[in-house]
């Protein structure tokens, strides 16, 4: 089933005379891990934007759950279903205790104590962070903040998390940690997951890739779909797995690899 609809999105900031995504047909289905990748300007983290209605299109349809975000009245409950992640969680770390910082989403929509407190427990649980409800942030790593943040999202209880590179900045354990909680959220409880990044081990996780050029998508299928033209995500300036790299070179060179050697999975 669809939970964002997407149709003949078009979009220009103010200021700027191109559109920066230019005709994006997109569903995205409840449920599914859908990794979106592409250079540097391609228009990723400003279609992360409109999945939420932090931006309106100028022209086409967003529709998320049966609402489109260009109806201002449905904006809250929109905001609510789709929560969005960002690269650097120093950002977005409020309170001076984690359990206070995740307890502020749901005390602003109004909730008993009693349900801020399950609410705050089961978030932090989830990304395997409860044991640390009463650290001050500033004492955690990087890794640790992130899933804080994602935690923060969750208490909100949103049925998709839209996480806009928010491995960037974070060292390769934190990096793994953030995506072992990813998985966990989506294979685990079923949210529905729109993860942005320039990590290809990464973008090998999702059932489904898109890869995005000059505001349009050029390319989407399965990781082994994507990865197996090897020639055109370089052209679109992307990293190959080195794993699906070396599988392909063999391959060339008339090396009998068995047929399943692309099967990614289980590479990794
Ligand atoms: P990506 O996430 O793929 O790097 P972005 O969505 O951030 O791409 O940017 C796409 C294009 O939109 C770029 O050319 C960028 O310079 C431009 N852009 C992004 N944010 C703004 C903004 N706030 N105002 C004007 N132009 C912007």
């Amino acid at each position: 089933m669809g939970l964002i609809k997407i149709q003949d999105l078009h979009y220009k900031y103010n200021n700027s005379e191109e559109w920066v995504l230019n005709g994006i047909d997109l569903d995205i289905k409840d449920g599914e891990f859908l990794v979106i990748v592409g250079h540097n300007g391609s228009g990723k983290s400003t279609l992360a934007k409109m999945l939420n209605g932090l931006l309106v299109p100028n022209k086409g349809i967003v529709n998320v759950n049966g609402d489109k975000t260009s109806d201002r009245d449905k904006i809250w409950d929109i905001r609510q279903q789709v929560g969005m992640v960002f690269q650097n969680p120093d950002n977005q770390l409020v309170a001076n205790i984690v359990e206070e910082d995740v307890a502020f989403g749901p005390e602003n929509l109004g909730l008993e104590p009693s349900q801020i407190r399950e609410r705050v427990d089961e978030s932090l649980k989830a990304v395997a962070m409860e044991e640390f409800k009463r650290y001050a942030p500033h004492n955690l790593s990087g890794g640790q903040k992130q899933r804080v943040a994602i935690a923060g999202v969750l208490a909100m209880q949103p049925k998709c998390l839209v996480l806009d590179e928010p491995t960037a900045m974070l060292d390769p354990v934190g990096r793994q940690s953030v995506m072992d909680a990813i998985q966990k959220l989506n294979k685990g409880l079923g949210i529905t997951v729109v993860h942005i990044t320039h990590f290809m081990t990464e973008a090998i996780q999702a059932d489904r890739i898109i890869v995005m050029e000059e505001g349009r998508i050029v390319l989407e299928g399965t990781p082994q779909e994507i990865f197996s033209q090897v020639d055109r995500i370089k052209e679109y300036h992307l990293d190959v797995p080195q794993v699906t790299e070396l599988a392909f070179k063999l391959h060339q060179q008339g090396l009998n690899i068995r047929p399943d050697i692309f099967d990614i999975d289980r590479l990794v």
